[in-house]
């Protein structure tokens, strides 16, 4: 008998209703003859409601009571979905985290998960009882506190626990039924993907599209397991997120996405002298904040301006940092943008294309969107622009690259 595991966002179990309609496709899933390991997120809503009451106390809260808040949601939703099973006559169990032994590093709010033992989990699916697993939660052996794997991280749970069991496949059920060449809440004529690499799939889940959690993308390539991405509220085909084969390099650009999440700090008149770089992204990541795009302009008498984005989640913290540094260093002042968005096109199609750059830039212009920073990779391009531009930008660039066809001079 093979393994399934399956995994249910937040919309999909937003109500009592919709923890009926999952049972049935996991229900489903067991008749078929499947060993059935269930992941769930917290109810739509509750963690963002949680967060918004912790913020309520103080915007400056600790990352380990965070922690311990945030994980309740998924706590909720296992037993609200194993009961709900055992109602309909199905042998469920509901584990937490730490209960499946998902073992992760102490970084509170962004864990990396180091390894599961999985043993109650082996038992009981020997036992023939559908597992439900709390998503996005684990725990760092060394404190025996709760961690959570960052936002969206149920997604991430559910690929890991697919490795770990050595299932072929993990099916992620959610709101949409597949990953589409722009979030077709934005883009109306956005198209479903049949299939898409692991590597596309990672730059664009790293920059905004939020369907699937980054780090669950890097299991899935890690430990080669499928991603299939499918509607819990309709039964159709989904997405495949799988191996990069040669009908996708005909494509340039396979989608276009925007990560509004980012902030940019400046530190106005840094000293141009070696080391300086160093020392303000080495405290940084002292405190585990990633840094993104960086941009530093030669200024006048010796000093440049330093411009790099961060999580605006980070942005009191790196500010709080950046001060310190400035007044360390004799750098003038620091300054920060919330009001900004990185738009992003992605295609493994681009490493074999030039021109694609050059157009981008082109169709922003024509928009009349400024551009305050570029980075790019083998196979996405970046720009940092005007948050209020954002869903203009997706649009336009969607319509270029996408729907017009690859047409690249
Ligand atoms: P869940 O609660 O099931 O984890 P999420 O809200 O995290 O669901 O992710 C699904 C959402 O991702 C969709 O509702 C959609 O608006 C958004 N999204 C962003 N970009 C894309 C994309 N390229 N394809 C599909 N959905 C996308
Ligand atoms: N409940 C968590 C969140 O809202 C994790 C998840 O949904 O994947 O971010
Ligand atoms: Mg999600």
């Amino acid at each position: 008998m093979s393994i399934v595991v399956m995994k249910f966002g937040g919309t999909s179990v937003g109500s009592i209703e919709r923890i009926k309609n999952v049972a049935e496709i996991i229900a489903k899933k067991k008749d078929e003859g499947h060993d059935v390991v269930v992941t769930v997120s917290a109810m739509a809503g509750e963690t963002d409601r949680l967060i918004n009451l912790l913020k309520s106390i103080t915007p400056k809260y600790d990352l380990r009571e965070y922690d311990q808040l945030v994980s309740t949601g998924e706590q909720a939703s296992i037993a609200l979905v194993a009961q709900t099973l055992k109602t309909m006559g199905y042998d469920a169990i509901s584990f937490t985290g730490p209960q499946i032994g998902m073992i992760t590093d102490g970084a509170h709010s962004a864990a990396r998960i180091v390894k599961i033992t999985a043993e109650r989990l082996k038992k009981a699916l020997a036992e023939g009882k559908i597992c439900i697993v709390a998503g996005f939660q684990g725990i760092y052996p060394a404190t025996g506190d709760i961690t959570t794997l960052g936002r969206g991280g149920s997604d991430t749970t559910a690929v890991a626990v697919a490795a770990a069991l050595d299932a072929k496949v993990c099916e992620i059920y959610t709101d949409v039924d597949g990953v589409y060449t722009a979030d077709p809440r934005i883009v109306k004529n956005a198209k479903k993907l049949d299939k898409i690499s692991y590597e596309e799939m990672l730059e664009l889940a790293s920059l905004g599209a939020k369907v699937l959690q980054s780090r669950s993308v890097e299991f899935g390539m890690k430990y080669n397991v499928d991603i299939m991405v499918l509607s819990s509220l309709e039964d159709k085909p989904g997405t495949l997120v799988t191996k990069e084969d040669e009908d996708m390099e005909k494509v340039i650009v396979s989608g276009v996405t925007s990560d509004k999440n980012q902030a940019k700090i400046t530190i106005v008149g840094v000293p141009d002298r070696p080391g300086i770089a160093a020392e303000i992204f080495g405290e940084l990541a002292k405190q585990n904040i990633n840094v993104d795009m960086i941009i530093q302009n030669v200024g006048l008498q010796d000093k440049t301006d330093l411009s790099f984005t961060v999580q605006k989640t980070d942005l009191l913290r790196a500010m709080d940092v950046c001060n310190q540094v400035c007044t360390k260093i004799g750098a003038d002042r620091v300054v920060s943008d919330e009001n900004i968005a990185k738009v992003s096109i992605v295609g493994v199609g681009m490493k074999s294309h030039a021109g694609v750059a050059a157009k981008m830039f082109e169709v922003l212009a024509e928009n009349n969107i400024n551009i305050q920073m570029i980075s790019t990779s083998e196979i996405k391009i970046s720009c940092l622009i005007d948050e209020k531009f954002s869903e203009l930008a997706v649009r336009v660039l969607h319509d270029a690259f996408v729907t017009e066809g690859d047409s690249v001079s």
